[in-house]
């Protein structure tokens, strides 16, 4: 069944007392957000315009080489650091939460882990610096859950491969300085044996910018098709063997993950703190509408289930630091996050009224957010699908 049932002295601690540099990481990722997000978000939002402030400022702070190496430019540091400082980030916006996320769990680490040394010498100091923004490219407009039924096909050639195909739906598509992208090696092999891994960069020739999404919530992250056409990628870019990307992939889903639990976390935060002031505020037959129990307990659900979701969400993140077998652990963080986080998106609407329906209130803006954290990196149907596997090996 994979994870320790009893959790030891240091899981307790990581789990229930943050260390002082994990506080660190929280307090600055707080100051980050509340300078620079906060002022900014619902604009960016309203206008579809991309976070490039924040994401400059994030590199600054060196937020976009969390989980990369010291020696390769980055911090250094864990996923439950990056837990942490994604829950900040997303309480204020959530198009600049994905971003950060996708770029050092579905690019850095991946490169990090699976890199040759050249490899790893030539893009992550680029990365880890914001000189290079990544994207990551699984989806195809064909082939989303069941994401091993893709038709992107990468044919061998002379010291390299040539990859044609369209890949759906890429985070920071129209900003990314590199491409990691998922392609067929062997069309008569083994369905999930047959996938290479390619990093390609922005103005390889033949890599296109294909249409741009406009989007229910996460208004601000850029989402665009990519389109394949003739790419050739060198032998020197393929990372890991050419059979083993779609290993590659899940591994990195399962840090992904724990990205977008945290971002659940970030919009769950924001629903129960300005909920939690509006009931306060707001008075109907002569009281605050906090004083009704209906709504009160609303607040209770709310507060808890935040809580549950951030033990389950930190379980995750540490034992992936451990590099402990956490893929269960990570699908049920994602989970119980997600659906925790619309469940009080509602209610924060909810306990709004009329005024929670309009731009004026920012739980508009959180709701439509909230429905994301379901959907990408394995909607929740893919959670339990993933989560009941494990349960019955
Ligand atoms: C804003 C946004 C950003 C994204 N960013 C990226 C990115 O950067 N890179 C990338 O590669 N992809 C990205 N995606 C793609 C995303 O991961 C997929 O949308 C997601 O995996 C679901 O695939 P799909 O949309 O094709 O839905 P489908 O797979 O068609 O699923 C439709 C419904 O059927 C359910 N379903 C499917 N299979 C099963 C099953 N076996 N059992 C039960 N129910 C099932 C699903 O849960 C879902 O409810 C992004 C998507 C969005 C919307």
């Amino acid at each position: 069944m994979g994870g320790p049932c009893v959790p030891s002295l240091p899981v307790m601690e990581a789990l229930f007392s943050l260390s002082e540099e994990h506080q660190m990481i929280r307090d600055s990722a707080r100051e980050y957000a509340e300078r620079i997000l906060k002022p900014n978000a619902a604009r960016w939002d309203r206008e579809e315009t991309f976070p490039e402030e924040a994401v400059r400022e994030a590199a600054a702070s060196g937020f976009l080489g969390l989980t990369t190496d010291e020696e390769y430019g980055g911090a250094g540091l864990g996923n439950l650091h990056a837990a942490i400082l994604l829950e900040e980030v997303n309480r204020w916006c959530a198009s600049t939460g994905v971003t950060i996320s996708v770029h050092n769990s579905l690019v850095c680490s991946p490169i990090q882990k699976w890199g040759t040394e050249d490899q790893k010498a030539r893009w992550l100091p680029r990365l880890a610096s914001g000189e290079l923004l990544g994207a990551y490219c699984l989806t195809e407009p064909q082939s989303g859950s069941d994401a091993a039924a893709m038709k992107t096909v990468a044919k061998r050639t002379d010291g390299g491969w040539v990859l044609n195909g369209t890949k759906a739906w890429i985070t920071s598509g129209t900003h990314a300085g590199l491409f990691v992208v998922y392609a067929i090696t062997d069309p008569g092999g083994r369905k999930g044996r047959n996938v290479g891994c390619f990093l390609i960069p922005a103005g390889a020739p033949g890599l296109e910018i294909g249409k741009k999404e406009e989007k229910l919530g996460i208004r601000a992250s850029s989402t665009t098709e990519i389109l394949l056409q003739e790419v050739f990628v060198p032998d020197e870019d393929v990372l890991g063997d050419p059979g083993q990307g779609f290993k590659i992939a899940l591994d990195t889903l399962d840090g992904g993950r724990i990205g977008i639990a945290s971002q659940a976390l970030g919009i769950h935060r924001a629903c129960l703190e300005d909920s939690l002031k509006y009931a306060q505020e707001r008075e109907q037959f002569g009281q605050p509408i906090f004083r009704f129990q209906a709504i009160a307990w609303k607040l209770a659900d709310m507060a808890t289930e935040l809580e549950a979701a951030r033990l389950l969400v930190h379980r995750a993140a540490w034992l992936r630091d451990q590099r402990a077998r956490c893929t269960k652990e990570c699908s049920m963080a994602k989970l119980f996050a997600s659906q925790a986080c619309n469940r009080a998106a509602q209610d924060a609407v909810q306990i709004h009224g009329g005024a929670g329906y309009t731009t004026e209130f920012e739980v508009e803006r959180y709701y439509r957010d909230a429905r994301i954290t379901e959907i990408y990196e394995g909607a929740t149907d893919i959670q339990r699908l993933v989560i009941s596997r494990h349960l019955a090996q």
